[in-house]
């Protein structure tokens, strides 16, 4: 597979020749958890479904060839890949944190790694400076998301790249929000990317996994033995669903931008919404590094109602806007961050990065935007 295809082109083949011996045109569920030898230490590349598993194989291939990685590795869900990424560091050394990533992130890394040893300071990747103001002798790890979950904040990757490498430290980013469609943090100096495959990427919300992305062939034997050692792997049948999902990655971020881009505009305008935050429209305070850094805005919205009882009549109300955790997928999601996603903070940890009650978060699907507006215009009303 050419590497110099465009990307429509690489995610519906990269990785994906026609069967050899049959010549079906996907590629099979190899149900397989082993694979027979011809004699001790003569194989065809396959031992054991843990260590590797043709179905895994073709989707590692797929994806890396999207985020324009070295390879890619690939996790039962988004936090085993984050844990995976963790798990190369030993007690005693020290991470730097966004402080307004995924909330599963903070509770994996509070709440589990700590009690390992692991060091975690958290700090707003807005100002790539504080990241320099945090690096410590043991600082292994930079960690950013962006735009942000669910206040759609953005890092600038290159700046927070530079950051972290002067500090002898890599850059892990978390490209879930974007999909390598429209954000490629490797191509501004990231050493790692990790996705939660369960939203964009595959795309129908019906399986969950997750991925690494590494840059260097260094990392990938580190992701493959974490693979075989910690085992926690995308079964073959989860890898089929997401090689199904990707190869329409690129119609389907078009149109969740087209319709993103039109639901912020149509929101701005309706008295009861007091604020939008999305890094496609002019006034969001970032907008110039979101034009610059993603070659699209994407369909995450996050809006202020004011208090949780009116975000609460506005969820209640909705028919066509399903409530429910998650994203990403063909269909239009909407979250109250504060009691679902980032409970875990608490009311403090909330109030300290500005999420507030009234907050209400929409992963814009692909129906009609006509139809998302009168849903949510009557559910306002
Ligand atoms: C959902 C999500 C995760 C976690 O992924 P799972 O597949 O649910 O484990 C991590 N990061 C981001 C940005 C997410 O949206």
């Amino acid at each position: 597979m050419p590497t110099d295809h465009g990307f429509s082109t690489r995610a519906i083949h990269a990785g994906q020749a026609p069967d050899p011996s049959t010549g079906a045109v996907n590629v099979p569920i190899y149900a397989s958890s082993t694979y027979v030898q011809e004699e001790i230490g003569k194989h065809k590349g396959y031992e054991y479904s843990r260590v590797s598993n043709p179905t895994r194989t073709a989707l590692e291939l797929n994806l890396a060839a999207l985020e324009g990685g070295h390879s890619a590795h690939v996790f039962a869900s988004g936090m085993a890949a984050i844990q995976a990424v963790l798990s190369r560091c030993s007690a005693g050394d020290h991470v730097i944190c966004g402080r307004n990533v995924y909330g599963g992130t903070p509770r994996l890394f509070n709440q589990v790694l700590a009690r390992f040893g692991l060091r975690f300071t958290y700090v707003d990747t807005r100002e790539p400076e504080r990241i320099t103001g945090a690096l410590e002798a043991r600082t292994r790890l930079v960690f950013v998301e962006t735009p942000t979950n669910p206040l759609m904040e953005l890092c600038d990757l290159r700046a927070c790249a530079d950051a972290a490498h002067r500090g002898g430290a890599e850059l892990v980013v978390d490209n879930t929000f974007m999909s390598p469609y429209f954000q490629r943090p490797l191509e501004l100096g990231a050493d790692l990317v990790v996705h939660s495959t369960t939203k964009f990427l595959n795309g129908h919300s019906d399986g969950l996994g997750g991925v690494v992305v590494a840059a260097n062939e260094g990392q990938a034997e580190e992701f493959r033995f974490l693979q075989k050692a910690m085992g926690a792997i995308l079964s073959p049948f989860e890898c089929f669903l997401v090689l199904r999902g990707v190869k329409t990655l690129a119609v389907r971020m078009r149109q969740h931008d087209t319709n993103g881009r039109r639901l912020a505009a149509w929101l701005v305008r309706q008295p009861k919404v007091l604020a939008v935050h999305y890094p496609g429209l002019p006034q969001h305070p970032q907008h110039e590094l979101a034009r610059r850094q993603m070659s699209g805005f994407g369909s995450m919205i996050t809006i202020e109602t004011g208090s949780l009882a009116n975000a609460n009549r506005l969820l209640s109300r909705l028919r066509l806007c399903s409530l429910g955790e998650s994203l990403g997928g063909v269909e239009t999601l909407v979250s109250h961050p504060a009691t679902m996603t980032h409970a875990a903070l608490g009311a403090e940890g909330r109030a300290a990065i500005g999420l507030t009650d009234g907050m209400v978060r929409f992963s814009i699907g692909l129906e009609e935007p006509e139809d998302l507006e009168a849903d949510i215009a009557q559910a306002l009303a």
